[in-house]
């Protein structure tokens, strides 16, 4: 699933050592200037061994968009989050996303996190040609009949990834997981 994928950009993040923000010569040399992405929502992301990483803010989101009590959040924090990670909380699986339907459709869609939402414009799946070709053999989103993304749009897609994800670590939230 996505899960493993995406589960490395964030990795590679912490406060301390923030990725660098991505070039247009960088994500050429990868994509030899060719790159064709839609998601089709297949769900396969989600599914399979990996993790997902949820911010404290949103983990409020989380918590404020299933309208949870106090005591229905404990319950579900206990089953979300198996340990924490360069400040990110990490729900790991071996099976799927807790969040995943029987349909594939993701239970939280409107507060997925940063990880979920920003697939694939991250620096660390730009950072080599080798790098991309798995992902591409991973999701089928990399189509050869979907949309054609200039090398311009990348770079600020992932730019705007970094963006995020550096003001959520900037402005936490009260804290929800002790
Ligand atoms: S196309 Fe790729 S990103 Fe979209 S749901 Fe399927 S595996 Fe996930
Ligand atoms: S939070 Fe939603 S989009 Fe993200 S891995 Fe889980 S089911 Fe998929």
């Amino acid at each position: 699933m996505v899960m493993f994928q995406l589960s490395k950009f964030m990795e590679s993040s912490s406060t301390t050592n923030q990725p660098e923000a991505a070039t247009s010569r960088q994500v050429e040399d990868v994509t030899k200037g060719a790159f064709r992405f839609e998601c089709n929502g297949c769900g396969d992301c989600c599914r399979g061994g990996g993790n997902v990483h949820f911010s404290e803010d949103e983990l409020h989101d989380l918590k404020e968009f299933l309208k949870l009590s106090e005591e229905q959040w404990l319950h579900l924090k206990d089953k979300l989050i198996q340990f924490k990670k360069n400040e990110l909380f990490v729900h790991s699986s071996s099976k799927a996303c807790i969040f995943i339907d029987r349909d594939n459709l993701c239970r939280i869609y409107p507060v997925r996190p940063l990880q979920c939402r920003s697939y694939p414009y991250w620096s660390s799946v730009f950072e080599s040609n080798k790098e991309l070709k798995y992902h591409q053999k991973k999701c089928p989103g990399f189509d050869r009949e979907a949309p054609e993304i200039s090398t311009l749009q990348i770079v600020r897609r992932i730019n705007q990834t970094l963006k995020k994800f550096n003001e959520q670590q900037k402005n936490p939230r009260e804290p929800l997981v002790l």
